[in-house]
């Protein structure tokens, strides 16, 4: 019996700005893009070819980021056998009817040009002796549809031949690039049109400490906030920036509560915290499967698909197992496929794990779920636009509807892809239109706050143990109250600064996502709730759409699903 609704904590609040001195300088573009991503870096170099000037900035350095990171790979129907429809299937399957479809259309039909154009641009992916992209399978796909470069390192080489592709045109006038640059926070017009954005820059000369970038477009790629837990996958550079900037500004954030847990992550022992070794769910698809303690391969049983069931639905089994039999931990066994294959197919992996004291070859793997994806973000349509005029999001800080409530496996560089290009046309036409005018920002009156750094642990931990891989109404109420006492502190003596302001922006969205949660009383896709066992469509069939009122309030609406991206339960063999 699932158990009965519970009286909802009160909305948490949130302020318009993060504390920051006033901007010392000013720069204008036609478009600002934030982040250096797979997203980023697309949307900037299609923008430069078209519109007058391209201001790209980034937190710290070009290749800092999830992309780089990426080992399985990026899915597209490339191969004749396959198709767009069969890839919109698997993609709906996992996201559990909480898909647009329109979007996943988008991304699949989409999605095999822009692969071909990315390797036009530079990129090497592995090839089959005929000279063919080779593919291979993962988690929730039917067919062999995972591009892959050097094995493993996927991301690593999608994101050298972006650079390169950048340094090409590095001497245009037509795009300026700034490393160290920290966005702050979203400069709006009395309107509430998105119109800039605030900067920390550590520069040298005049652009130096916090400035004003002023554009009439702003497209957030800032990435995804996996560090709001204690571990998580992704690199320190994942704070949330982007979604918890447009939070405050009024933007409509949707699906927060989506959260992957990818199943196999490498267990280093209870106390690690910070970005974790990712066992590629790829290794599954080579043939490696999980067993207990006991050896028991518990996945046969589960799931039609066993091991390479959608992640949900292995990081769920895992989660249960570790429960059944104590373990703080599961293992992967690879141990078959030999060390030649594991070390030509996976070498960064395999020098990863021997680094750290185990072999694949030879060893079964310690792994456990750690935090990985962030299904939900800021609310875009077709083409990338936000809720606040001026403003668009790309890239796993955007939430476009592709995902639902579970990211089919690399189905998220793809994403990226696809929708930086749209972005780019979107905005082309709407500048040549005479659409977007440039505007001047309205005079910054409303509060400001900030969290010292000094409490980022406690954040991360409250998240972990309240909103983390499992919930409940009591473990996102015990986190809403943590995450309250943090937001009334006194402020701090502390200058702000980068440290302070990625902190703050984590218990923002802390704070979003566990109300988010904490309202989402079922199971579905990447939100677990233990009280609430089970999928209940007649009730939550819906997107929670999450935005700051003009008061500081958080508002939740919800917004019925999309009829068409519905998937039966059960549907996913
Ligand atoms: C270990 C790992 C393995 C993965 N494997 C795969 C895979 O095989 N296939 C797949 O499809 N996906 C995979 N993913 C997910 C995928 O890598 C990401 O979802 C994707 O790369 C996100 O791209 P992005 O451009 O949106 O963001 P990112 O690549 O994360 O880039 C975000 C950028 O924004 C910048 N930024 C952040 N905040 C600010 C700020 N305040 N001001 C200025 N700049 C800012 C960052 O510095 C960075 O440059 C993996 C992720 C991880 C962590």
């Amino acid at each position: 019996m699932p158990a009965t609704t519970s009286v909802p904590p009160p909305a948490p609040h949130l302020p318009r700005w993060l504390t920051a001195p006033g901007p010392g300088w000013t720069v204008s573009a036609d478009a600002i893009v934030v982040g250096s991503g797979i997203a980023g870096l697309t949307c900037a170099l299609r923008l430069r070819e078209r519109v007058d000037k391209v201001l790209l900035v980034t937190k710290t350095v070009l290749d800092e980021g999830s992309t780089a990171w990426a080992q399985g790979g990026i899915a597209a129907a490339l191969d004749p056998e396959d198709s767009a429809e069969e890839h919109l299937r698997d993609t709906l399957v996992a996201g559990v009817g909480l898909c647009d479809e329109a979007a996943v259309r988008a991304l699949v039909t989409e999605g095999p040009d822009r692969v071909r154009e990315l390797v036009a641009l530079g990129a090497e992916f592995d090839r089959e002796p005929d000279g063919e992209i080779k593919l291979t399978r993962e988690g929730g796909h039917h067919r062999d549809r995972i591009a892959h470069a050097g094995g493993d390192a996927t991301g690593k080489e999608i994101s050298r031949a972006l650079i390169a592709a950048l340094h090409r045109v590095w001497d245009d006038p037509g795009i300026d690039v700034i490393e160290h640059a920290l966005v702050v926070d979203l400069l709006s017009a009395d309107d509430g049109t998105v119109c800039g954005v605030t900067l920390h820059v550590i520069g040298e000369g005049q652009i130096d400490g916090v400035g004003a970038a002023r554009a009439r477009a702003v497209v957030l790629a800032t990435g995804g906030f996996g560090q709001i837990y204690t571990s998580t996958t992704n690199p320190p550079v994942s704070t949330g920036d982007g979604i918890a900037a447009a939070l405050r500004a009024g933007a409509r954030v949707t699906d927060l509560e989506f959260v992957q847990f990818h199943p196999t992550v490498l267990f280093l022992g209870e106390g690690s915290t910070g970005q974790q070794p990712l066992i590629s769910e790829a290794v599954r698809g080579e043939g490696a499967f999980l067993v207990d303690d006991s050896g028991v391969r518990f996945m046969q049983g589960v799931h039609p698909l066993a091991d390479l069931a959608p992640r949900d639905v292995v990081a769920r089994a895992i989660l249960a197992r570790m429960e059944q039999t104590g373990a703080d931990h599961v293992w992967l066994d690879a141990r078959h496929l030999g060390a030649d294959f594991l070390e030509g197919r996976f070498p960064s992996i395999v020098a990863r794990c021997r680094e750290l004291g185990f072999d694949p070859a030879t060893d079964l793997l310690p792994v456990a779920p750690a935090q990985h994806y962030a299904s939900g973000g800021v609310e875009t349509d077709l083409v990338g636009r936000s809720s606040l005029p001026g403003l668009y999001a790309c890239g796993e800080c955007s939430c476009t509807g592709v995902h639902g409530a579970n990211r089919l496996a690399s189905n998220s560089l793809l994403e990226g892809l696809v929708f930086a290009n749209r972005i780019a046309d979107d905005i082309t036409a709407r500048v040549e239109a005479g659409e977007l005018p440039q505007r001047d920002p309205g005079v910054p009156d409303a509060e400001a706050d900030q969290l010292d750094s000094t409490h980022r642990l406690e954040v991360q931990r409250a998240m972990t143990a309240g909103s983390g891989p499992v919930r409940s109404a009591e473990s996102t109420r015990t986190a809403l109250a943590a995450l309250e006492a943090l937001a009334a502190l006194p402020p701090s003596e502390a200058a702000p600064g980068p440290r302070t302001w990625e902190t703050t922006n984590l218990l923002h969205l802390g704070q979003a996502l566990s109300y988010a949660a904490h309202r989402r009383e079922e199971t579905r896709g990447g939100h677990l709730r233990s009280d609430f066992p089970d999928r209940d469509d007649e009730r939550w069939l819906a997107h929670q759409v999450i935005a700051r009122s003009g008061a500081g309030g958080i508002e939740v609406a919800e917004r019925p699903a999309d009829p068409a991206a519905y998937v039966a339960p059960g549907a996913a063999s």
